[in-house]
């Protein structure tokens, strides 16, 4: 068993498995990941199927073909999962994580591994999130205010995982609320696995019909070309880096630095891989630890 990673990463144990990367079969961990897809692909009934409809892609479940292999739930968007492989040697590979619960996704969990292969993309000290709650509390007022002003809101987020967190939040409260027709899509394949988000009226529908009922709730991808009047909040974990919005909010679908050190300290591993984000910051922090963590 060897981990090569010229160009991505691939496990080789008889067969070449490609962690998010092209091999005999092709592991994707989530629908974000979607230009390796092929034709032996590795990934859960969610993410096949937001591949099909976000792509058009045929993502194919061929778990059954390769035995030694479990995904775990990565809690980072719906679908998303963690490999776990039993060679003669252990592996994790994390993909994108979240270890936290927020709202209808559940947390990441890890297992314990010889070989770990974690992401880092918020991998440095500067990024530690309160609680998403708390974050979504906090917009909560924010947004109830604009309200109450008469300010329309267009809540800011990524169009799939993102925005279907502050859909299903934001839901609850008692103002119109209209999404950017991008939306719909990914809504369709939420709902279909049990997470209802078929009820929204697309802003452009709204307008056409003249439903519009100011002030109202839009939420919209950060890049959108929509013309409308309103405050906007951005939400991401880049929250404190991004400037010219009326407000932003910490709301992150990975771990933050805290939580990456933490599922390292889980996983226990002889050796850590660290991959996509801050990998040279994030290593040099496990090694101070006494992990041998090498950024790839
Ligand atoms: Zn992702």
């Amino acid at each position: 068993m060897r981990i090569l990673v010229d160009r991505g990463i691939v496990i080789e144990d008889g067969v070449r498995l490609g962690l998010d990367s092209p091999g005999d079969y092709t592991f994707i961990s989530h629908a974000h990941c979607d230009h390796v897809v092929g034709e032996k692909v590795i990934c859960t009934p969610e993410t096949a199927e937001l591949i099909r409809e976000r792509y058009g892609k045929e993502g194919r479940v061929r778990e059954e073909d390769i035995p030694n292999i479990k995904l775990l739930d990565a809690g980072h968007i719906l679908g998303s999962s963690a490999l776990f492989y039993e060679g003669e040697k252990t592996l994790l590979y994390t993909g994108d994580f979240c270890d936290r619960d927020r709202l209808f996704m559940r947390r990441f969990v890890p297992r314990k591994a010889d070989i770990l292969v974690i992401e880092s993309t918020f991998g440095r000290p500067d990024y530690i999130f309160p609680d998403p709650m708390d974050v979504l509390k906090e917009a909560r007022d924010w947004v109830e205010d604009e309200l109450r002003k008469g300010n329309n809101v267009m809540l800011l987020g990524y169009s799939l995982g993102k925005a279907q967190i502050l859909e299903y939040f934001f839901e609850r409260m008692s103002y119109p609320i209209y999404i950017h027709g991008s939306l719909l899509k990914v809504n369709k394949v939420y709902s279909k696995f049990g997470i209802e988000l078929d009820g929204f009226m697309t802003y452009g529908e709204a307008r056409r019909e003249g439903f519009l009922r100011p002030p109202f709730i839009l939420i919209a991808p950060p890049k959108n070309n929509l013309k409308v009047e309103a405050k906007r909040a951005f939400f991401s974990g880049w929250a404190k880096d991004i400037s010219g919005y009326d407000a932003s909010f910490p709301l992150s679908d990975h771990a933050d630095f805290e939580g990456l050190v933490r599922t390292v300290r889980k996983v226990d591993p002889e050796v850590v891989y660290v991959t996509h984000g801050f990998k040279r910051e994030l290593a040099l922090e496990l090694r101070k630890e006494g992990f041998n963590a090498i950024p790839l």
